[in-house]
C-alpha cells in the first residue's frame, strides 16, 4: 500500500519497515558498546515508542532495567501554554544511568522538560534515544546521543505514531501527502 488514508488526511509511504528496523539495531549495538556493566534504567516515553522499543530491545543486550513512563499534558490555568506531567515512574531515579527512549524529537520541548525533571530526581546521567529525529525543527542545545533516521519537518504516522490515535500500528512510516 503506497498511499493510505487516515481520518480526513492522504499519507504515501517513506521508510520502510526493513529500513527502519536497520536503523535500530544500529541504535541497539551502540547502546550495546556504551552500556556494558552500567545496568541502565530505560525509560519507554508512551504511547509512541512503543513498536520502536520493542525492536530495540530485541537486540540491547546488556544488563538493564525497562520501565514505561508517559507525558500527560494539560493546559495552564493562567495561559494557554501546554504544561507536561511526568506520570508513571515507579522507579528510583537517584544515581542512575536513565535512558529515555522516544519516538520523535521535533522542536526538542517535550525532551527538555523531561530530562530536567529527571536530574531534579538526581539521575547519574540522562541520554535519549530516539527513532526519528527532526534537525530543521530541533530548537534545544542538549545532546541527542542515539538517532535511528533524520527526517524533514514532514508529518508522519506509522510504526507508533498516531494521527488522532489511528495509524499506529502501520509497520511501515508514512508521509502526509501536502495538498
Ligand atoms: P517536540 O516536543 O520534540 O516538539 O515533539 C515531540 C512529540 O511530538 C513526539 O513525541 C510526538 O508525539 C509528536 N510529534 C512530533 N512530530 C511528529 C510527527 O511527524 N508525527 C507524529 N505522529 N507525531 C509527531
Amino acid at each position: 500500500m503506497s498511499r493510505i488514508k487516515v481520518h480526513d488526511k492522504e499519507f504515501e509511504i517513506y521508510i520502510p519497515q526493513d529500513q527502519i528496523e536497520r536503523a535500530i539495531k544500529k541504535v541497539a549495538e551502540n547502546i550495546n558498546r556504551d552500556y556494558a556493566g552500567k545496568n541502565p534504567l530505560f525509560l519507554i516515553v508512551l504511547n509512541g515508542a512503543f513498536m520502536f522499543a520493542a525492536e530495540l530491545f530485541k537486540s540491547v543486550e546488556v544488563e538493564c532495567e525497562i520501565s514505561f513512563v508517559k507525558l500527560s499534558s494539560y493546559s495552564g490555568t493562567a495561559s494557554t501554554s501546554v504544561i507536561r506531567e511526568l506520570i508513571g515512574l515507579d522507579h528510583s531515579i537517584a544515581g542512575r544511568n536513565v535512558v529515555l527512549v522516544e519516538d520523535i524529537i521535533d522542536t526538542g520541548l517535550t525532551m527538555l522538560y523531561t530530562i530536567d525533571k529527571l536530574r531534579k530526581l538526581d539521575a547519574k546521567d540522562v541520554k535519549i534515544a530516539t527513532m526519528l529525529f527532526k534537525p530543521k525543527a530541533f530548537q534545544q542545545d542538549y545532546a541527542i546521543e542515539y538517532i535511528g533516521l533524520e527526517i524533514p519537518n514532514d508529518f508522519i504516522v506509522g510504526y507508533g505514531l498516531d494521527y488522532n490515535e489511528h495509524a499506529r500500528n502501520l509497520p511501515d512510516i508514512y508521509k502526509i501527502v501536502k495538498t
